[in-house]
């Protein structure tokens, strides 16, 4: 069970620990990045990516993952594949122990473990999960121009996504498995006027239908079910937004760091400082409100030049 002790250790390979990496190499700081089986993030189960800026052409989500994690490694980031089961934060410097038995100490520790959009859990919705269903209406809503969707959520995100898609598909169906939406009452009104949105109430989604035959799989149809009346009905349309919320991936801090409600890490005003110095949280970690890959990477930017502050200060 070797300890090893590292001046600037990163937990999570998405956007925001891969740029915080790429920073904190060219700093001379040899951080290092513990990233789990999958690394990469959420863009990893995204497809098409054409809100990146730098690329004029669509990219694929897996494949800038894969480029920053190269930059990153070239420029002299060591990437480990563990999973780390405990952090104890309230000793110096911070101790980290992983699922394969190895410990880690680290003078500054960068969090980026990211949220993790909150599934239905049917079977139907995994099958299509990048081929017609998304849970980011931003990163994809472009792809069903001219097209039907149906929002899944009756939350701000629900709300929101379905107005935002309204600039792109014809019609927008907001399904909600309660009679009143707990989306923000001004978000509500704008929602209800809206002449291409129609609200289906007390509904759940039995199944999401499509073809698997030609050269990419896609999303025809939802079947639905009403919980009042258990009535199925099928509508047809080629997009399934599912925002049922998110969960912070901050489980193994527990409560050494400040969090709010929902178990976002709390940092600094214009800031990635959490309420204990020397740990830093970057990406979708700490963030409820824009969850994209380049506000994560501009975080993570920010951890890696506040780490390197830190360090010098002590
Ligand atoms: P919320 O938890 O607020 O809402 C989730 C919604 O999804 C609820 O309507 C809930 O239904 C529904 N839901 C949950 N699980 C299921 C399920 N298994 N099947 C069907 N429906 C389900 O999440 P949001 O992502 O909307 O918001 C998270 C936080 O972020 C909130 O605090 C929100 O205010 C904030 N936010 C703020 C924004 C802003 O200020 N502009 C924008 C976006 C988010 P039910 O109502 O029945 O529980």
């Amino acid at each position: 069970m070797p300890n090893k002790h590292k001046k600037v250790l990163i937990l999570g390979s998405g956007a925001a620990g891969l740029t915080a990496a790429i920073y904190s190499a060219r700093a001379n700081l040899k951080p290092i990045l513990i990233h789990g089986m999958q690394p990469g993030g959420q863009m990893t189960i995204t497809t098409d990516v054409e809100n990146y800026p730098g690329f004029p052409d669509v990219i694929q989500g897996p494949w800038l993952m894969e480029q920053m994690q190269s930059q990153a490694e070239n420029v002299g980031t060591k990437m480990i594949t563990d999973t780390v089961v405990s952090a104890k934060l309230n000793v110096r410097p911070f101790e980290l122990v992983c699922d394969s038995g190895d410990t880690y100490t680290t003078d500054a520790l960068i969090i980026s473990t990211g949220a993790q959009a909150k599934w239905l859990g049917i079977d139907s919705e995994k099958k299509y999960q990048g081929f017609g269903v998304s849970a980011c209406a931003t990163c994809d809503g472009f792809f069903y121009r001219g097209k039907e969707v149906a929002v899944i959520g009756g939350g701000n995100t629900a709300v929101e996504e379905a107005l935002y898609l309204t600039n792109h598909a014809e019609k927008v169906k907001l399904i909600h498995r309660r009679d009143t939406l707990r989306a923000e009452k001004l978000l509500q009104e704008r929602l209800f006027s809206h002449p291409k949105i129609e609200i289906i109430w007390n509904t759940v989604v039995d199944e999401i239908m499509g073809n698997t035959e030609g050269p990419m799989p896609e999303v025809t149809g939802i079947s639905l079910k009403n919980i009042k009346t258990n009535e199925i009905t099928q509508h047809n349309l080629q997009g399934v937004f599912v925002a049922i919320g998110h969960t912070p991936n901050t489980e193994i801090f527990g409560d050494q760091l400040d969090k709010d409600a929902e178990g976002y890490i709390i940092t600094k005003p214009d800031s990635t400082a959490t309420s204990i110095p020397g740990v830093f949280a970057a990406g979708d970690v700490q963030d409820n409100v824009y969850r994209q890959a380049i506000t994560a990477a501009g975080t993570g930017c920010m951890a890696a030049l506040e780490v390197e502050k830190f360090i010098a200060e002590q």
